[in-house]
C-alpha cells in the first residue's frame, strides 16, 4: 500500500507537465472564446483526443495510481488552463466512475469505452441524477424505472435537470427510483445506450461560469433499455433492495464512500481555478505602480497574496491527502473527502474575489481572466454537494448524529 507522500515521482511530474503544455498553448488561448460563446468546445476536447488526454487509457492509468495522486495532480493543470474547457474535457469522467463504481466488469468494459469513443470519434457520457425538486435532497428524487419483465426491459420515465453533458452525450447514466417508499436506497442506476428513443435535451442553461461546460435538463419518455443497463445487475439490485426493506444501511454507506472518494476530484479543479487567479493577481501585484513603487510594495496587497497561497497550498494538502485515502482504501472517519471539496470550493471563491480586487478595474473587465476565473469558481460552492450539504456530511461523520 502506497505510504503518503508530497513528493511526485518521475512519471506523475511528467504528465503534470505535459497537461500544463496543454493547458497553457492550447486551453488558455481558447479559454476566452469558448467562455462567450457558451457553447461546448468541439474543437479543443477534440484537440484533447488526439493527444490522449481525453481517452479512457489515461483516465484509467491515473485513477488507479496507487498513490492516489494522478487525478489531482491531472485535474489541477487542466483546471488552471481553464474551468469551462476543463469540465468539456472531464464531464464524462462523472458518468464513467458512475458506471467504474456500480457496473459489473462486464459493463465497464462495455460502456466506458463507448462514453469516450477515440481520437477519430470523440464521445460523451453524461451523469443524470438531479431532478427539479431533488437537488441536495436525493431521495425526493421521481424519475421511475418500471420492470417490464416478459421483456426484461426497463421503461424509464422522468425530467433531470443540471446534468453536465446532457442531451450532447452519446451515453447518458441516470439514476431512478425503482423502489418508492425506501428514500434513497430505493434507487439504481442505468445505462442509456447511444440513441436510444424517448431521451431528449430539455433547456440549456445560461450559466455565470463555465460557460464552455454543456448544462441542460435531460427528459425520459418512456425510454426502453434492456435489463442488462441496470448498473450492477438485477439479481444484487433485489438482494439490495431486501437488505434496505428490512432497515440495513449498507448501500447507504456504499453510496457514502463512493462521494467522499470522488469529491476530492472536484476539491482538485478548484484548487487549479485559485491557483490561476493567484498567479496572475501575483504578477499583477509586482507590475502595477501606484504612488511610485509596485502595488506589492504595500502589506495590504501583500499580505492578501500570502493568505492567498496559504489557503491554496492546504487545500491542496486536504485533496491530496483524501485523493491517497481513497486509492488506499483507508475509511473516511470524518469525511475527509468532503472536507476536501468544502474548503477546496470555498477557496476558489475567496481566492479568485481576491485576486479580482488585486488587479483593480483591470480585474473586474473581460480584458483579463480573473474575471472568468470569478465566475468559473462560484460554482464550486454549488455542484457536487453544495458547501452546506459538505458541512453536513462532516457534522454527521464527526458526531455520529443524524444532524439536519
Ligand atoms: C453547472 C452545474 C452542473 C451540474 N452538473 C450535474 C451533473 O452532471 N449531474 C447531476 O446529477 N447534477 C449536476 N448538477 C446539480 C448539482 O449537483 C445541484 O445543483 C446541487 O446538488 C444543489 O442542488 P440544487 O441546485 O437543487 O439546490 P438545493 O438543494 O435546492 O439547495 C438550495 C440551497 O439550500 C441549501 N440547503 C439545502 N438543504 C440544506 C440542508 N439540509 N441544510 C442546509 N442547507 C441546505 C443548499 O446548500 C443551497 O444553498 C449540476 C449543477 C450545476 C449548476
Amino acid at each position: 500500500m502506497a505510504e503518503f507522500t508530497m513528493e511526485l515521482d518521475d512519471e506523475q511530474k511528467a504528465v503534470r507537465d505535459w497537461i500544463h503544455g496543454f493547458a497553457a498553448d492550447v486551453m488558455r488561448p481558447a479559454a476566452a472564446e469558448w467562455d462567450e460563446r457558451e457553447e461546448f468546445p468541439w474543437p479543443v476536447v477534440r484537440e484533447a483526443a488526439k493527444i490522449g488526454l481525453y481517452s479512457l487509457d489515461f483516465y484509467a492509468k491515473q485513477f488507479f495510481d496507487p498513490t492516489g495522486l494522478g487525478i489531482p495532480v491531472a485535474i489541477e493543470e487542466l483546471f488552471w488552463g481553464d474551468a469551462g474547457l476543463g469540465l468539456a474535457i472531464t464531464g464524462t469522467g462523472l458518468a464513467a466512475v458512475g458506471v467504474l463504481t456500480n457496473g459489473t466488469e462486464e459493463q465497464i468494459g462495455t460502456w466506458i469505452p463507448q462514453m469516450y469513443g477515440d481520437e477519430h470519434d470523440v464521445r460523451l457520457a453524461a451523469f443524470c441524477s438531479s431532478e427539479p425538486d431533488a437537488g441536495s435532497d436525493v431521495s425526493a428524487m421521481r424519475t421511475r424505472a418500471v420492470h417490464d419483465e416478459a421483456k426484461d426491459e426497463w421503461v424509464i420515465d422522468g425530467t433531470k435537470t443540471w446534468a453536465t453533458n446532457g442531451g450532447i452525450a452519446d451515453v447518458h447514466v441516470v439514476v431512478a427510483v425503482v423502489e418508492p417508499g425506501l428514500g434513497a436506497r430505493g434507487h439504481a442506476s442505468f445505462v442509456v445506450p447511444p440513441g436510444t428513443p424517448g431521451l431528449s435535451q430539455g433547456q440549456k442553461f445560461r450559466k455565470h461560469g463555465i460557460r464552455a461546460s454543456h448544462t441542460a435538463e435531460v427528459v425520459l419518455d418512456g425510454v426502453r433499455v434492456p435489463g442488462h443497463c441496470l448498473l450492477g445487475g438485477k439479481e444484487k439490485l433485489d438482494e439490495r433492495l431486501a437488505r434496505a426493506r428490512e432497515g440495513a444501511t449498507g448501500s447507504g454507506n456504499a453510496a457514502m464512500a463512493t462521494f467522499e472518494a470522488s469529491r476530492p476530484a472536484v476539491g482538485a479543479q478548484a484548487v487549479g481555478i485559485a491557483r490561476a487567479a493567484y498567479e496572475t493577481a501575483l504578477d499583477y501585484a509586482r507590475t502595477r505602480v501606484q504612488f511610485g513603487r509596485p502595488i506589492i510594495d504595500n502589506q495590504g496587497v501583500a499580505f492578501q497574496l500570502a493568505d492567498m497561497r496559504t489557503r491554496i497550498d492546504a487545500a491542496r494538502l486536504l485533496v491530496w491527502r483524501a485523493s491517497w485515502m481513497a486509492a488506499t482504501g483507508k475509511p473516511f472517519t470524518a469525511a475527509e473527502g468532503s472536507m476536501s471539496k468544502l474548503f477546496a470550493g470555498e477557496t476558489a471563491r475567496e481566492v479568485t474575489a481576491q485576486a479580482m480586487q488585486i488587479l483593480g478595474g483591470n480585474g473586474y473587465t473581460r480584458d483579463y481572466p480573473v474575471e472568468r476565473m470569478h465566475r468559473d469558481a462560484a460554482i464550486y460552492t454549488i455542484f457536487e454537494g453544495t458547501s452546506e450539504i459538505q458541512r453536513l456530511v462532516i457534522a454527521r461523520a464527526l458526531s455520529g448524529m443524524p444532524i439536519r
